[in-house]
């Protein structure tokens, strides 16, 4: 597990590149910039890749997310130091990185046994120890640790879950991809009021589905 000069340098130009398709926020760029993208993806014939801006399988029929989308989503998301952010579709655990490099407490939830109990232990072997990882339905969010700041989800929702409007603080927002089909629309819902919401849509994008019902493996 080794970060040398050379993937430093990639990301340098992953930053150039996200930048130049209108990522703004420095303290995001400046995550990116820091992250080791290549050791969140397990398959190492992917790894001289990994600094391109696409998104790479990572197991279980799951992708870890363009850097650009996940620039997109947080920059959406307005992080400010001390957030407490819930995340669905923990992933690789990359997405997650970048909300610990933001100063945000991250909450992240995965259905997929296999890639929670990866990330589990992959996340403090680099450093970031101090995510709250759990394995659930990302539909019902995490009741007891209600309300959020922010609520971002990774997969693409089919729909909006009510439990994850529920759990937003008034002033909050939720950033999730919304569509049934392979593609989604991004949108940002803000909660104004404690049943009152505004909702804007910022262009297409495709992510991997928001799964039903608890996977078995
Ligand atoms: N944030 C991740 C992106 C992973 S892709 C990253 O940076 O790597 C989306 C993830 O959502 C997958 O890991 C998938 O297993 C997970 N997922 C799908 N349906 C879910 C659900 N209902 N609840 C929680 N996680 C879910």
């Amino acid at each position: 597990m080794i970060d040398t000069y050379r993937h430093k340098g990639l990301r340098k130009q992953l930053v150039d590149i996200i930048a130049e398709k209108g990522i703004s926020n420095s303290r995001i760029l400046k995550a990116i910039e820091k992250i080791p993208r290549h050791l969140f993806i397990t398959d190492t014939a992917f790894h001289k890749y990994a600094y391109e801006d696409k998104p790479f399988p990572i197991g279980s029929g799951q992708t870890i997310s363009q850097p650009f989308t996940v620039g997109f989503q947080t920059q959406l998301l307005n992080i400010s130091e001390g957030d407490k952010v819930l995340e669905i579709g923990t992933g690789s655990g990359y997405q997650t990185a970048v909300l610990l490099e933001m100063g945000a407490k991250v909450y992240s939830i995965e259905r997929q046994k296999a890639l929670y109990e990866r990330t589990k232990e992959f996340l403090p072997s680099i450093g970031y120890t101090s995510a709250k990882l759990f394995y659930g339905d990302g539909y019902l969010g995490l009741p007891t640790y209600a309300p959020f700041d922010k609520v971002i989800v990774t997969a693409g929702a089919p729909f909006i879950p009510k439990d994850l409007l529920s759990q937003l603080k008034i002033g909050g927002v939720l950033v999730i991809p919304v569509g049934e089909g392979k593609e989604q629309i991004m949108q940002r819902i803000t909660k104004i009021g404690s049943n009152e919401y505004e909702t804007e849509e910022f262009g297409v994008f495709r992510f991997v589905p928001l799964l039903k019902e608890k996977g078995k493996d």
